[in-house]
């Protein structure tokens, strides 16, 4: 088993970090994040978590401006950066991805889903349930850029707690392959511990913004992965696989 990670484009966040003057047009950042993917080889099939942003929201007005989160930041990405073909770079082919886990349904982890077509999609019952309708598009969801037709796995951790989560669910059944909840970017946001066969890592989505932030924002779940040598990769964070 192997770990890939690879940035979808990158996005560049407002100059000021606070104060109402960020939601003014202009005040970019001269600096830009990665939107990282991960892929994961398992002997039952390719688990890719998240999917990165599309192209498309690069384009003025395709994304609403409904919530604040959607107007402080600007994504930067052509059709080349999209996670299916990158994958294809790495000698993956999308069709076979098996699994695609979402670790929480923010734009620039969804935009690439329609790159996936068969695979399984994997989102926890309480995401799937806070991000739809009108109160989804009010907490800075975009329901609209879900493919039509996908109808997704809802995770529902009835495995036991492992370490600091409280629960956990198995998706390989052969405990390679974990998810365990972690709320607080959002309610239903999810993370995936992966015993891959060098080492093992926790793909944290926007659970930190970087690895090192984890001590803020999670210092238990820091406290785990430093104790038993877990590499923690986050969305925004350097993906250094
Ligand atoms: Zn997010």
């Amino acid at each position: 088993m192997r770990v890939v990670g690879f940035s979808t484009g990158r996005v560049r966040p407002k100059r000021a970090a606070r104060g109402a003057r960020r939601y003014l047009p202009g005040g970019w950042s001269a600096d830009t994040e990665p939107v990282n993917v991960f892929a994961v080889t398992h002997p039952d099939g390719v688990l890719v978590f998240d999917t990165g942003q599309t192209a498309a929201a690069a384009r003025p007005g395709f994304l609403p401006r409904l919530h604040p989160y959607l107007r402080l930041a600007r994504f930067e990405l052509t059709q080349e950066d999209e996670a299916a073909g990158q994958l294809r770079g790495f000698g993956f082919d999308p069709a076979a991805v098996r699994w695609v886990v979402l670790s929480h349904l923010h734009t620039d982890h969804i935009g690439g889903l329609g790159g996936f077509p068969w695979a399984e999609v994997i989102v926890s019952k309480e995401e799937w349930e806070f991000a739809r309708g009108l109160a989804g598009r009010l907490r800075g969801y975009v329901p609209r850029q879900w493919p039509n037709g996908v109808v997704p796995r809802l995770a529902h951790f009835d495995g036991p707690a492992v370490g600091p989560f409280s629960r956990s669910e198995d998706l390989a059944g052969d405990g390679r392959l974990v998810l365990v909840p972690t709320p607080g970017h959002t309610a239903g946001h999810v993370s995936l511990l992966v015993r891959a066969d060098d080492r093992a890592y926790l793909l944290a989505g926007d659970l930190a913004h970087t690895a090192a932030d984890l001590d803020t924002t999670a210092p238990e779940v820091a406290a785990y992965c430093r104790t038993n040598d877990i590499v923690v990769l986050t969305t925004h964070g350097e993906a250094r696989v």
